[in-house]
């Protein structure tokens, strides 16, 4: 193997950590202003201290151009 490839596969397995890592950590909630925001699934967050749960980014809650994306997802509260 030359060493390019060796360096190649190296950026990978750091690109996949850096995804893992944003994926396990929480994330400061909008609404309660608590780091108990998970993802609980595709662009979908929930805070774990309020409840409350908001549409987005895929990986964190904010999206990489810098807007806020996060909002609050009405869902089925009358329920
Ligand atoms: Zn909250």
């Amino acid at each position: 193997m030359s060493k390019r490839n060796v360096r190649y596969g190296a950026e990978l397995r750091k690109r996949a950590d850096k995804v893992d890592t944003l994926r396990q950590s929480l994330f400061p909630c909008p609404a309660c202003g608590k780091k108990k925001v998970k993802r609980t699934g595709n662009s979908l967050w929930s805070c774990k201290s309020c409840g409350g749960v908001f549409a987005g980014g895929t990986y964190s809650l904010s999206t990489p151009s810098g807007e806020v994306a996060a909002r609050l997802v009405e869902e089925h509260k009358n329920r």
